[in-house]
């Protein structure tokens, strides 16, 4: 079995027909577009850096059922060691390309499915788990990039997926045949859907008896009849059409993410994981967003690597580096981004075995993680703009730097330290303005926000595994206090 080298990987993406619209046009060929190519260079990463000796160890594992060496994004977590390499894999590849690598989520989806058809074929006498490991091994075999898709539009969120107005809010099962079924509906905010070549569909709340035909898990093809995408609009967008490489801050990384409608999708039975089993939505959903949040714990840490590393390296250009508020905010910046690699780690460390063999991350742990990115990123990138100054928003363009008559007077006055050029100021403050404002920010911050669910979604989940009564026993105890008792003596 053969690892896909990146340039592989892309040729393989090229051949699949997929839908794409953007800015009100349909787009033939997405992989050489300048607006999207950054997004796909991000994901072939995770195929180049397998490809290479020194990072064997966190890029790739066997999977123990097969003896095959595959790609980690692709594997099942069999021990806490496992869980570990997997935030460490995601931290050297968000050094590698400051944006979101995307494949995260196809392997955050194939564990929780894993675990959980395992659980429901027990329960319920399904083959789920047998479907689900036949569609493991196919993409192991082939080394594909697999998007998970859960969050649906949603609607009026006070009202259940079957009460909604228009009953498509939520992805749901609109026919059911002998050889399977058909799905309508739309996942939003889907980060590299357009650079897979599968999706994998979860449905995105707990349900009851009555959403049924909405709980719903599957794989097909990106390519499947039906399937659309529409691809959400970012920040600073359009300078990648300008042709530079210093004003898009980061030329050769970026993420994208689209609205992906499902229109009548036919979905075979042996690629279907959920269907009509609602008891076990929330548990499917929970697994992986617990994943999910762990695995922040890894890919911002990695981002806020690079962005320490460009708010010193400005302080060097400008000729701060000495200053002690400078350092002492550097200092502070790294502490945060360690604090959220700490919790990444940590439920990692605390994880445990499910009833399929698979590894499970703590899930308070993974929480705590994740509510900690709802925050630290931000007071970061803050840090990095008090150091990098107002030149990062006020900088003229490339082309003025560039131009023959404007060009020298730019040089001239836009001169830190001597010893730096000033396109090569230039360049340091474009990647800070990346990753703060421009496309990059949408992984960086509000992915950091709202990605692998929003803060409250997490508060929730603290306040179910924080075991609040073992606390209150805890300080009772302590305290002498026997309750029953009207008076001590
Ligand atoms: Fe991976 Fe992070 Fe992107 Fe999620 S946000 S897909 S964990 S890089
Ligand atoms: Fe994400």
């Amino acid at each position: 079995m053969k690892l896909m080298t990146g340039k592989e990987y892309i040729e393989s993406i090229r051949k699949l027909n997929i839908q794409v619209y953007m800015m009100g046009k349909k787009i033939d060929n997405p992989v050489d577009d300048p607006i999207l190519r950054p997004s796909l260079n991000s994901v072939r990463m995770t195929y180049d850096l397998a490809q290479k000796p020194e990072y064997q160890d966190l890029m790739t594992a066997v999977d123990p059922d097969t003896g095959n060496k595959v790609n980690r994004f692709l594997h099942i977590h069999r021990g806490t060691d496992d869980l570990i390499k997997k935030v460490k894999m995601q931290r050297l590849l968000g050094q590698k390309t400051a944006a979101c690598f995307q494949r995260c989520v196809g392997m955050d989806a194939f564990n929780a499915i894993y675990s959980t058809t395992f659980e429901i074929d027990k329960k319920c006498g399904t083959r789920y788990f047998e479907n689900f490991k036949k569609f493991l091994r196919y993409a192991q075999e082939n080394d594909l990039t697999i998007d998970g898709a859960m969050t649906d539009p949603k609607g009026d969120r006070s009202l259940a997926p079957h009460e909604q107005a228009d009953p498509d809010l939520y992805l749901r099962v609109v026919e059911r045949r002998p050889d399977g079924i058909v799905v309508r509906g739309a996942k939003a905010h889907q980060t590299g859907i357009l650079n897979s070549h599968e999706v994998c569909v979860m449905p995105t709340i707990a349900m009851s008896p009555e959403d049924k035909d909405y709980a719903v898990a599957f794989a097909v093809p990106l390519d499947t009849k039906g399937i659309s995408l529409i691809i959400g609009r970012q920040s600073c967008d359009t300078r990648k059409l300008e042709g530079g490489t210093i004003d898009v801050g980061n030329a050769e990384f970026g993420g994208v993410e689209a609205l992906t409608v499902f229109e009548d999708v036919f979905v075979p039975n042996d690629r279907i994981f959920l269907n009509g089993e609602t008891e076990f939505a929330g548990m499917l959903v929970e697994r992986f967003a617990g994943y999910h949040r762990q695995s922040y714990g890894g890919c911002k840490v990695g981002v806020g690597d690079v962005l320490i590393g460009a708010a010193a390296v400005a302080a060097d250009y400008n000729g701060a580096a000495k200053a002690s508020h400078v350092k002492d905010k550097l200092i502070e910046m790294t502490h945060l981004n360690e604090t959220l690699y700490s919790c990444g780690i940590a439920c990692s460390c605390e994880g445990n075995k499910t009833e399929s063999g698979c590894y499970i991350i703590n899930l308070l742990l993974a929480n705590v993680c994740k509510q900690n990115v709802t925050r630290f990123p931000y007071e970061i990138v803050r840090l990095a703009e008090d150091i990098a100054g107002g030149l990062m928003v006020t900088a003229p363009s490339e082309k003025d730097l560039r131009d023959p008559k404007i060009g020298p007077i730019v040089d001239k006055y836009l001169k830190g330290i001597a010893s730096v050029s000033t396109e090569n100021r230039l360049r340091i403050l474009r990647l800070i303005e990346n990753l703060s404002l421009g496309t990059a920010a949408v992984g960086y911050r509000t992915e950091s926000m709202h990605g692998a669910g929003s803060p409250q979604a997490q508060r929730i989940m603290i306040a179910r595994q924080g075991n609040l009564p073992a606390k209150k026993d805890l300080a009772k105890a302590l305290a002498g206090i026997v309750e029953g008792n009207k008076c001590s003596n």
